[in-house]
């Protein structure tokens, strides 16, 4: 199977795709993720992508779909993928069309005014990536999951957040009519829903897909 995961920012992909990739033994490969490496290990990418995720905007599409395209010929994506962050704006997604055949798009819906306080309150795991929200850690520093550090994006923070909602509404929503028409879309709410009920919202239609 080959998905891509769609939403805004703080949706609840991350989640999503780490429960998906599992149920269905494809892998997921989250752009964001891959710069996030790159920067942490000071490679060329690395340096150059920097200033894009620092300030929220996107890091050039060439860049960008140059390591898509180079990671989707890897042996660990025989069995499908799943594309969480990518495509991100109209150019990527064309670009996509030519060397990849897309099975699916979760798209996940959520009520913007949720977004903010639950990007700039949110915790990641070092180790595993689980995500959590401060207000629920009652000052707990490490993760339930695998016992790593948690600790706050560097674009969690509410002017870079602005940001990315911004350039969320403005390139990488209209991908949901992009892929509407061609009949890929699948849409689910993802508001207050607990991450386990959504899943199971996700793995029906999926199923099916299968
Ligand atoms: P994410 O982890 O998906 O929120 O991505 C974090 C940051 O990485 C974004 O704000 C962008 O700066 C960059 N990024 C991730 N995916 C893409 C993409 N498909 N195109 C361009 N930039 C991206």
């Amino acid at each position: 199977m080959k998905l891509i995961l769609l939403g805004a920012p703080g949706a609840g992909k991350g989640t999503q795709a780490t429960k998906i990739a599992e149920r269905y033994g494809i892998v997921h490969i989250s752009t964001g993720d891959i710069f996030r490496a790159n920067i942490k290990n000071g490679t060329e990418i690395g340096l150059l992508a920097k200033s894009y995720t620092d300030s929220g905007k996107l890091v050039p599409d060439e860049v960008t779909v140059a390591i898509v395209k180079d990671r989707l010929t890897w042996d660990d994506c025989k069995n499908g993928y799943l594309l969480d962050g990518f495509p991100r704006n109209l150019y990527q997604a064309e670009a996509l069309d030519t060397f990849a055949n897309i099975d699916g798009v979760v798209n996940i819906n959520i009520d913007p005014n949720l977004l903010m306080d639950r990007l700039c309150g949110r915790r990641v795991c070092r180790e595993c990536g689980e995500s959590y929200h401060v207000s629920t850690l009652n000052g707990v520093t490490t993760c339930a999951r695998c016992g790593g550090e948690l600790y706050q994006r560097k674009d969690d923070n509410p002017e870079t957040v602005g940001e990315r909602l911004a350039v969320y509404n403005e390139q990488t929503a209209p991908l949901i009519d992009y892929y509407g028409k061609k009949g890929l879309i699948l849409n689910f709410t993802g508001s207050e829903a607990p991450a386990d009920v959504l899943f199971g919202e996700i793995v029906k239609v999926l199923d099916k897909l299968q």
